[in-house]
């Protein structure tokens, strides 16, 4: 079943940031930490998690998937889901893995490890954009009804 990006950007806010907004975890500053210690990624079993989904997985408080960095962005990627081709070239260049993407499918934005760098609004080869920054309190409707119409190619001047 295909997961829509609502649903997994619910996953995401369930699973994510909880070191910071429950104070469950006491976690050490990176200066603390003792040579030969080990931080586990994932709690309990391992086993077969290559193979499952980000939002599957059990992270570890040390995991920096359970940290949010949201708070680090001025202006945010907003998705058009009308005009997106799913050609991944926004998943491929996102340098934070950012990009929610399924079964080639384009999905939406991670918001909580977005650092809002813009990359794959460069990349991304439609015309319009199907991504575009905006304020980090825009709101995504109005976003989305300001979205720019598509740009007419020049005619090239038969003189020339
Ligand atoms: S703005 Fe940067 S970090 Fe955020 S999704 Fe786009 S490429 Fe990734
Ligand atoms: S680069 Fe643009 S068109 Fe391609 S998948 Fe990303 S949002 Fe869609």
């Amino acid at each position: 079943m295909a997961v829509e990006s609502q649903e997994l950007n619910l996953l995401a806010n369930d699973n994510r940031g909880k070191s910071q907004l429950e104070g469950g975890f006491d976690l050490l500053g990176w200066d603390e930490v003792t040579q030969g210690s080990v931080l586990p990624s994932f709690d309990g079993d391992a086993t077969g998690i290559a193979g499952m989904k980000a939002e599957e997985r059990t992270y570890s408080g040390f995991n920096s998937y359970t940290a949010t960095v949201a708070s680090w962005r001025v202006q945010k990627p907003v998705f058009n889901r009308d005009i997106c081709i799913d050609c991944q070239n926004c998943w491929v260049w996102c340098p934070d893995s950012s990009i929610l993407s399924r079964d080639k499918q384009m999905l939406g934005i991670d918001y909580d490890h977005c650092k809002g760098c813009e990359v794959c609004v460069e990349v991304c080869p439609t015309n319009p954009k199907s991504l575009l920054m905006f304020s980090e309190y825009a709101d995504l409707e109005e976003s989305l009804a300001s979205w720019p119409e598509k740009k007419k190619k020049e005619k090239k001047s038969k003189e020339a």
